[in-house]
């Protein structure tokens, strides 16, 4: 039955965008989910953060990354009310205010960037949150001015987004979707081992960068794999709550 109607209908473009987006699921309490999970991987990642920005920067960035999250949920959780955005803007003027290095104006940048492209929408769906991730590659680049291959969090960013996107072009849901960013963000961070970096400190040690994986793509990656698990977490915790139809309409 369900062969017959896929192959009557042609994968992916005929799938209605406004059918996709009516199920609007992604809310504030998924994005605590994701900000907690980002939070529980940067604590055990700390030391393997630095031990990568020991090679090649001042190994400082699995400690930076901790304290700025640390400082991020504590702020957020004395947040009751608000909205997707609201939380991620909170996020990024915390990151911004307890991060050093380049870390904090580029971290913080990205979350200040996705909370404003959401305004103070309450919940949507996949293709908004592609905008909201978009906007924060071009704040990451507008601050970095990093291209793909420059060994930066970007070799990590730009290709998850593409993947996300690719995802929702063919007809994929949320969960394919963040599967799909969370792959190609890995895959990219294991790309930035041969190259030489071209921006921030490592570029200094020149043609010394390569053979060494950028902490940067390594805690970007990190990030993806933390949405993917709040987005599976969310839906979990939807069903338990007996919420079984996805939220339209709304
Ligand atoms: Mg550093």
């Amino acid at each position: 039955m369900m062969g017959t109607t896929a192959a009557a209908v042609p994968w992916g473009r005929l799938m209605p965008e406004a059918g996709r987006e009516a199920a609007r699921i992604v809310d504030s309490a998924c994005v605590r989910l994701w900000l907690g999970e980002v939070a529980a991987r940067l604590e055990a990642e700390r030391d393997f953060l630095t031990q990568l920005d020991a090679a090649i920067g001042d190994a400082d960035h699995g400690v930076n990354m901790h304290r700025g999250f640390t400082a991020v949920m504590a702020r957020v959780s004395a947040v009751e009310e608000a909205t997707p955005g609201q939380l991620l803007r909170v996020a990024g003027r915390t990151f911004v205010s307890t991060v050093g290095g380049a870390a904090g104006p580029l971290y913080g940048t990205a979350f200040l960037a996705a909370g404003g492209a959401l305004g103070d929408t309450e919940r949507f769906g996949p293709r908004v949150l592609l905008d909201a991730l978009r906007a924060s590659l071009e704040g990451v680049q507008r601050v970095g001015a990093a291209s793909v291959g420059d060994k930066t969090m970007v070799d990590a960013l730009s290709p998850a987004l593409d993947a996300y996107e690719l995802e929702l072009r063919v007809g994929g849901s949320l969960e394919t979707a963040v599967n799909g960013a969370r792959e190609a963000a890995v895959a990219g961070m294991r790309a930035t081992i041969p190259l030489q970096a071209r921006k921030g400190r490592a570029s200094y040690l020149g043609p010394r960068s390569v053979g060494h994986q950028d902490p940067g793509a390594t805690s970007t990656a990190l990030m993806f794999a933390a949405l993917e698990q709040a987005v599976i977490a969310d839906r979990s915790q939807r069903f338990a709550a007996g919420a079984r139809r996805p939220v339209s309409g709304s």
